[in-house]
């Protein structure tokens, strides 16, 4: 079986192609450095995405506050993880980089603030 994708570990953008027999991979081409070698084999075994999203924010001068994943999770969990997000609140002040979630979801990634917020 043969497994086409693009390599997003750059903006070369390159062409990757993954010879799979059952769930072995055999072979990755069109790579033209190791890091797609490796993205293609992650996609393959254990895709992953970084999330990017809002919280809400209580008491502070935003009404929310854009977070993300401190590194990528198991793109089964994106939604899920999401989900969960749209029942956080945190209280203001909130600087860049916080802990706004620790351990989402049991996936041992935290979510952290990408802004900060004071008290209104
Ligand atoms: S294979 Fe290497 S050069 Fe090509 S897109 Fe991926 S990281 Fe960039």
């Amino acid at each position: 079986m043969q497994k086409d994708m693009v390599c997003v570990a750059c903006p070369l953008g390159c062409n990757l192609t993954v010879e799979l027999e059952g769930e072995k991979i055999i072979s990755v081409k069109g790579n033209t450095c190791k890091r797609g070698d490796a993205y293609a084999r992650s996609e393959v075994t254990n895709p992953t995405r970084s999330l990017t999203s809002t919280v809400k924010v209580r008491n502070g001068r935003y009404p929310v506050i854009p977070v993300k994943s401190a590194s990528p999770l198991p793109k089964s969990m994106l939604i899920d993880c999401a989900r969960e997000l749209c029942k956080v609140d945190v209280k203001a002040p909130i600087k860049i980089g916080d802990v706004i979630v620790h351990d989402i979801l049991g996936t041992g990634v935290d979510i952290i603030a990408t802004n900060c917020t004071e008290k209104k």
